[in-house]
C-alpha cells in the first residue's frame, strides 16, 4: 500500500508541474514593463489639501503616535485665526513599512497612501521626505472633505448647522 501511495504522490506532483508548464507566464520585465497597482495599494505617502486649498494637516500627532516604527515627526504651529498647521513634517521612508496605520488614524484625511511604489534611492538620506516633498496640491482620495467645515476653528455658525451635523437635542424635552 505504501508504494501505491508513493506513486500517487509522485503523479500528483508531476501533474501540478505539467499544468503550469502550459500556462501564460506572469513575469513582467520591470522596469521596461510596468503594472499599474490598484488605487488602494499602499505605497508613497502624501499630505493632501482640502477643497479650498488649505492644508488639511493640523499637526495633531495622531499619525506619529499610530506609526509602529516611529518614522513620522513634525512641529505644530498656529496660523492667523488660530488654525493649526505643521511647521515642518517629516517621514523617514527608510523605516516606513507602508502599513497604512497613519492614514487610518488621521482625523482630517490629510495623510494618504498612493500607489506610487517607485521611491527607491541610492543614498538612504534621500528617503527622508520633508513637508515640501509630501504636500500635494490636490485633495487625494477624498475630494469633497473639508475638516474645517465639520469642526475646528473655522466653524462659526451655531451648533447643528455644520455639514452633516444633527440639530442639538433640547434635554428638557426629554423630561417625563
Ligand atoms: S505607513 Fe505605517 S510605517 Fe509608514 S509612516 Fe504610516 S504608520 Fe508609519
Ligand atoms: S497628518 Fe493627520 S494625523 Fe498626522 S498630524 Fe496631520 S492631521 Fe494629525
Amino acid at each position: 500500500m505504501t508504494i501505491i501511495k508513493d506513486i500517487y504522490a509522485l503523479l500528483t506532483g508531476m501533474w501540478i508541474t505539467w499544468k503550469h508548464i502550459f500556462r501564460q507566464p506572469v513575469t513582467i520585465q520591470y522596469p521596461e514593463e510596468k503594472r499599474q497597482p490598484y488605487p488602494r495599494y499602499r505605497a508613497r505617502i502624501v499630505l493632501t489639501r482640502d477643497p479650498d486649498g488649505g492644508e488639511r494637516c493640523v499637526a495633531c500627532q495622531l499619525c506619529s503616535a499610530a506609526c509602529p516604527v516611529d518614522c513620522i515627526s513634525m512641529q505644530s504651529a498656529e496660523g492667523e485665526g488660530g488654525r493649526r498647521y505643521a511647521e515642518w513634517f517629516r517621514i523617514n521612508f527608510a523605516r516606513c513599512i507602508f502599513c497604512g496605520l497613519c492614514a487610518e488614524a488621521c482625523p482630517t484625511l490629510a495623510i494618504q497612501m498612493t500607489p506610487d511604489f517607485e521611491i527607491c534611492k541610492r543614498d538612504i538620506m534621500d528617503l527622508l521626505y520633508e513637508k515640501e516633498d509630501l504636500l500635494i496640491d490636490g485633495c487625494g482620495k477624498s475630494p469633497d472633505y473639508n475638516f474645517y467645515r465639520h469642526t475646528g476653528i473655522g466653524v462659526t455658525q451655531p451648533r447643528g448647522n455644520g455639514a452633516g451635523e444633527n440639530r442639538p437635542v433640547d434635554v428638557r424635552s426629554l423630561m417625563p
